[in-house]
């Protein structure tokens, strides 16, 4: 696997306190703030510390730890915005877009949590 990590994208400058964000949850190994342009009510970035580019490069390559703390993360912000459905919520997508075709502005690993109102179909058929 052969992927670079561009120290100066938006999300490593987050991280070194750079420039500003929203944070709504922070653990060792994770942090999650707010989108800056939110496409529903609630639209959390949930990122890992570490220098991963997308999802494929951070599960085959982080530790243990890293995992089950980014994991339980995403599931602990889910929580706190009172979306998942077996707490009486109204569910929520989660997306992680990797390299050119995934359409990734930002290459570091974020999941996006989006809930809030309905979200129509998966994908977008007109999409190219
Ligand atoms: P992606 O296309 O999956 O790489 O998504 C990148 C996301 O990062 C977009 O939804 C942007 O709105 C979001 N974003 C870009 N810069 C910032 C920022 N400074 N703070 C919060 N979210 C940001």
């Amino acid at each position: 696997m052969a992927y670079s990590y561009d120290d100066q994208n938006i999300f490593a400058k987050i991280l070194r306190d750079e420039i500003p964000n929203d944070t709504v949850y922070e653990t060792d190994h994770s942090l999650a703030f707010k989108d800056i342009t939110p496409q529903a009510p609630h639209h959390v970035l949930v990122i890992p510390k570490g220098k991963y580019v997308c999802f494929d490069h951070f599960a085959n390559t982080a530790s243990d730890a890293e995992i089950v703390d980014y994991i339980r993360a995403i599931g602990e912000v889910c929580k706190m915005l009172g979306i998942p459905p077996g707490d009486g919520g109204n569910g929520y997508r989660l997306l992680s877009n990797a390299g050119q075709d995934g359409v990734q502005e930002v290459p570091h690993l974020h999941v996006h949590i989006v809930a809030g109102r309905g979200l129509g179909r998966m994908l977008n058929p007109a999409a190219s």
